[in-house]
């Protein structure tokens, strides 16, 4: 079964129409946040002997529960259960901090410690541990509908405050609303899932906070029919597909037919990101070489500081290309899965990589490789596949070396004439590289199921193996492997 999926969206609070006092709100929950945490790890070290265990694996696991007898004088038990002091009192280090506030503070804490975190005198305490967790039942969000004329914010949070506020005696919380940027793609990713947490974090380096949402989302409908009717009623096909260098992927569509035609084949090509990606090339290139001269002269912070923001803009869009392309190519995948019993399988070029090393070949082709990360993009495709129900024997890597170098009608070695061309020498036959390479990843799948004694098939990626039994309705494709 799949499981769903827990997502995060981050959104800015408006920092530009927040009021002074709910400025200062915020920069104290967090920052108490923080001076708690780290208190309550070195309680935990000090108190190591106590309180902590060791699995059989060697790990260090915290009891919670003792850690509380600790450090809080309980307030939810009857009066005369209480303890009347404990050795570290939290409650009066830090008197308006709520019980569930330090109880969310001591699972970060513990988190930590079990992570191998360790309290350092020499050490400042803890910058990044700067957030809060608040479940979902302790805060709603608001949209404001456009007839209301507010000009601050459409959309509010409102958090219960953590900070205890003092009436007559009794701690309240009053509800701290903060006025969100919310673009569109948010309110699009919101409505894909159930908010099941929200975290406040203080960015350092813009002095912006940020609500993180965390949302449970569900898996999208599964486009695979169910197993009974494919068996029987579908017939098998074997996509390849070869992720290339120029055209980001061909595909070749192995059917029961003897024949290719167009239908079959498919190239996804993003004509846009090579343009991107060369101008992007092209300015890192130039304020690189910019700060290698500058190291002479002293003045290097200010390039250094663009160099990395660059870097980061173009790890940034490079992604978002990446993601546009996968979906590109599920689409694909789904209008096939609906009119064949599918299995994809992808060449994963690892090896070709290392033979193109230095020396190898050309100084541009070898940079050009590795541009893509071919392993990123072969699991973001495989978990989107599998997200929507596609079963995980059914998107399988292989090895590619060799694949793009032999003929698709006789299996002999080729040559390449033009960039893009095979020629066969001995059948004189002319194809697209791309494709033959798209074309023989599906044979070389369809190979190792025909070997006599292959029994599995092993996931080149993953190192899965899969029982060659799932594949059994492949058997109808063998004519692929004859030379035609
Ligand atoms: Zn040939």
């Amino acid at each position: 079964m799949v499981k769903d999926v827990v997502k995060t969206l981050k959104v800015r609070i408006k920092k530009e129409v927040l009021t002074t006092r709910k400025k200062e709100r915020l920069r104290r929950i967090t920052g108490r946040d923080t001076r708690i945490i780290e208190k309550y790890v070195r309680i935990i070290h000090h108190n190591r002997r106590k309180i902590c265990t060791k699995t059989k694996k060697g790990k260090i696991r915290v009891h919670r529960g003792k850690l509380d007898e600790l450090t809080l004088t309980t307030s939810k038990v009857k009066e005369e259960e209480r303890r009347k002091n404990v050795p570290h009192d939290l409650k009066k280090m830090f008197p308006y901090c709520s019980h569930n506030e330090f109880q969310e503070c001591r699972d970060i804490a513990v988190q930590l410690y079990e992570q191998g975190y360790r309290p350092n005198n020499t050490r400042p305490p803890i910058k990044r541990a700067r957030r809060q967790l608040i479940n979902a039942k302790r805060f709603v969000l608001v949209h404001l509908p456009k007839e209301k004329n507010n000009t601050l914010a459409r959309w509010w949070v409102g958090i219960r405050d953590s900070l205890d506020t003092w009436k007559r005696n009794t701690p309240y919380h009053q509800k701290l609303w903060l006025p969100l940027e919310m673009s569109t793609f948010h309110q699009k990713e919101l409505k894909k899932g159930r908010i099941k947490s929200l975290e406040l974090r203080y960015k350092r380096s813009t002095h912006e906070w940020w609500v993180y949402f965390q949302l449970r989302v569900l898996p999208p409908p599964s486009f695979y029919p169910p197993k009974k009717k494919s068996s029987s009623s579908l017939p098998p096909a074997v996509l390849g597909i070869d992720l290339g260098i120029n055209i980001p992927a061909a595909g070749v569509l192995l059917t029961p037919k003897k024949k290719l035609t167009s239908e079959e084949i498919k190239f996804w090509y993003t004509k846009q990101w090579n343009k991107i990606n060369h101008r992007y090339k092209l300015k890192l290139s130039r304020l690189q070489r910019k700060a290698a001269l500058n190291d002479q002269s002293g003045k290097k912070h200010q390039v250094y500081r663009f160099l990395s923001l660059l870097r980061r803009r173009y790890r940034n869009v490079k992604l978002s290309y990446i993601h546009q392309f996968i979906s590109e190519v599920v689409q694909t995948i789904e209008t096939y899965a609906r009119r064949y019993d599918l299995f994809v399988v992808v060449g994963y070029p690892k090896n070709v990589r290392k033979d193109k090393g230095k020396g190898n070949s050309a100084r541009k082709f070898r940079r050009k490789l590795h541009q893509w990360n071919f392993s990123l993009v072969l699991t973001l495709l495989r978990r989107a596949l599998i997200l929507r129900g596609f079963d995980p024997h059914r998107i399988l890597t292989v090895e590619e070396r060799g694949t793009s170098s032999h003929c698709t009608r006789c299996g002999r070695k080729v040559v390449r004439p033009v960039r893009g061309l095979v020629h066969c020498p001995s059948c004189n036959y002319t194809f697209h590289s791309d494709l033959t390479g798209a074309m023989n990843i599906a044979r070389k799948f369809l190979g190792a199921l025909f070997r006599p004694r292959g029994t599995t098939i092993t996931d080149y990626l993953t190192g899965q193996r899969f029982s060659s039994s799932h594949f059994t309705v492949c058997r109808g494709l063998s004519h692929w492997l004859q030379p035609q």
